[in-house]
C-alpha cells in the first residue's frame, strides 16, 4: 500500500522534473569538433543529455534553469587515458603495501576520484591498481561516490618480476609466486587466463607492462618483459572480449613487440626510435605520452629517500626524456592520445600535461582535441562523449580564458557538469 502510494507520487513528480531544461549561457563555446571558439551560445541540457545548441542566449521558459557562464569558455569534459585512481605519490609510499588495508585504499581512491572530476576530467581510463578501481567505477556509476566516468583495467598484467608484479622488492618469504589471478603470467596459456580473469572481475580493458618501469622496485626500467608469443596470446584473447590493450613501454624492443602484437596504445614510449615510429604509423597505434609523470618522477628522485634505492636512478634517467620523445613523435605524425599517469604525480594536476605538450611543439588546438574526440574514440565512446553535440551525454566544463590560445587556463576549471549533473560552479 505504502509502496503504491510512493510510486504514484513519484510519477506525478517525475514528468515536470524531467521536462526541466538547463540553459547554459556560454560567453565562448568550443564544441570539441571545430577549430575555433564561437561567442554567445546556449547549450540546452535535459536529464543527462545535450538536447540543443543555439546561437545567442536563449531565454528561459517555464521551469528552465539558467547557468550563467557568459564570462567563461565552455568546452566538453576532458578525458585522461592514463590514471591510477587508487594511489598517489608521496615520500616512502612503497611501505603502504604493507600497512594499508583494502578500505584504506578505497577511501583514498574515492577522494582522488572527486579531485579528478573537479579538475574538469569527466572521464578517465584507469591503467592499474589492486581491483578497488573496479569497485570505485561501480560506485561512481551508482551515484554513491562523486568521480569521473571510469574505464578500468583492474589489475595490470606483468611477467614474474616484471613492472606490475605486485610483489617486486618484497622480502623473499613474502614474495610468493603470484600467477594470472594476481596479473602475473609466464607463457601464452597464462596470458590467456589472466585476460579471462580480468573479464571475470569486471575490467573494461587490458593493461600490460611490456617493458620494465620506473616505479617498480626492480632494477630494469626498459628491457622487454614479454615474449612475442605471450603478447599475441594476450591481445588475441582480449579481442574475444572486446577489450583493447594498453601497453606500458619505455624501451624500444618491448614497444615494437607490443605494437606488432596489436595493442591499441603505448604508454610513455620513452626510448621510441625511428623503427618504432614507423611501426606506430603502419599499425595506427596511439601514443599516450604522460610527460607530467616523467617530469615529476625526475624531480622527486632528487629528494633523498623519496623512492627506494633501485627506483631513483631509473627516475632520473627516464623521467626527463619523455617530453622530447613526445615532440619527436608528434612531428613524425604518430597518433597522439592524451594521458598523464595521474597518481604518479598529485591527482588534479592532469591539465598541466597540455602545457608540456604545447611546450614540445603541439599547437593548443591539437593538444585539447587529443583529450576529447581522440580519447572518446579509443574508449569506443565517441557517440556519447568527447564533444558538445546534440544527443550526447552532458559532460561540460568551463574555464576563464580561451584554451585554444592559452592551454594553461585548463589548469583552473570553474564549472563541471557530468552526465547532466553540476558538480562545480
Ligand atoms: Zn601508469
Amino acid at each position: 500500500m505504502k509502496q503504491l502510494y510512493l510510486l504514484a507520487g513519484l510519477s506525478l513528480l517525475a514528468s515536470p522534473l524531467l521536462a526541466q531544461r538547463t540553459l547554459i549561457h556560454c560567453g565562448n563555446f568550443f564544441d570539441g569538433i571545430g577549430n575555433a571558439v564561437q561567442s554567445q551560445m546556449t547549450v540546452v541540457v535535459e536529464g543527462n543529455k545535450i538536447t540543443a545548441i543555439q546561437k545567442g542566449y536563449t531565454s528561459p521558459a517555464g521551469q528552465d534553469r539558467v547557468v550563467d557562464l557568459k564570462t567563461k569558455t565552455v568546452l566538453p569534459g576532458l578525458i585522461d587515458m592514463h590514471v591510477h585512481i587508487e594511489n598517489e605519490t608521496r615520500r616512502g609510499a612503497t611501505a603502504d603495501r604493507f600497512t594499508q588495508n583494502v578500505p584504506d585504499v578505497a577511501y583514498q581512491a574515492a577522494k582522488y576520484a572527486k579531485t579528478t572530476l573537479m579538475a574538469g576530467f569527466t572521464t578517465v581510463r584507469d591503467l592499474g591498481g589492486s581491483g578497488i578501481n573496479v569497485a570505485l567505477r561501480n560506485a561512481v556509476n551508482r551515484g554513491l561516490v562523486e568521480g569521473p566516468r571510469i574505464f578500468t583495467v583492474g589489475k595490470s598484467i606483468a611477467t614474474t618480476g616484471g613492472h606490475a608484479d605486485p610483489t617486486n622488492g618484497y622480502r623473499s618469504d613474502l614474495m610468493g609466486d603470484p600467477g594470472p589471478l594476481e596479473g602475473v603470467i609466464n607463457g601464452p596459456e597464462e596470458g590467456r587466463k589472466a585476460v579471462r580473469q580480468r573479464y571475470k572481475e569486471g575490467s573494461d580493458l587490458i593493461k600490460i607492462t611490456a617493458t620494465g618501469g620506473v616505479l617498480s622496485n626492480a632494477k630494469d626500467g626498459q628491457g622487454p618483459q614479454f615474449t612475442e608469443e605471450e603478447l599475441k596470446a594476450i591481445v588475441e584473447t582480449a579481442k574475444d572480449y572486446g577489450y583493447p590493450v594498453a601497453a606500458h613501454a619505455h624501451g624500444a624492443e618491448g614497444m615494437k613487440r607490443a605494437i606488432r602484437a596489436g595493442v591499441q596504445t603505448i604508454e610513455h614510449g620513452t626510448y621510441m626510435d625511428d623503427e618504432a615510429i614507423e611501426l606506430f604509423k603502419k599499425n595506427g597505434t596511439y601514443y599516450v605520452p604522460t610527460i607530467i609523470a616523467g617530469k615529476t618522477v625526475a624531480d622527486s628522485a632528487r629528494t633523498f629517500g623519496y623512492y627506494p634505492a633501485l627506483v631513483t636512478p631509473k627516475a632520473l634517467a627516464i623521467g626527463p626524456k619523455i617530453q622530447a620523445t613526445f615532440g619527436k613523435a608528434y612531428k613524425a605524425g604518430v597518433n597522439i592520445a592524451f594521458g598523464t599517469d595521474a597518481g604518479v604525480y598529485i591527482h588534479g594536476y592532469n591539465a598541466k600535461e597540455f602545457e608540456y605538450m604545447v611546450e614540445a611543439g603541439m599547437p593548443p588546438l591539437a593538444a585539447v582535441k587529443s583529450a576529447l574526440m581522440t580519447n572518446a574514440k579509443l574508449l569506443n565512446m565517441d557517440t556519447q562523449i568527447g564533444s558538445i553535440e546534440t544527443g550526447k551525454l552532458a559532460d561540460i566544463i568551463a574555464v576563464d580564458g580561451n584554451p585554444l590560445q592559452d592551454v594553461k587556463t585548463l589548469q583552473s576549471v570553474r564549472f563541471v557538469m557530468k552526465d547532466g549533473k553540476i558538480y562545480k560552479q
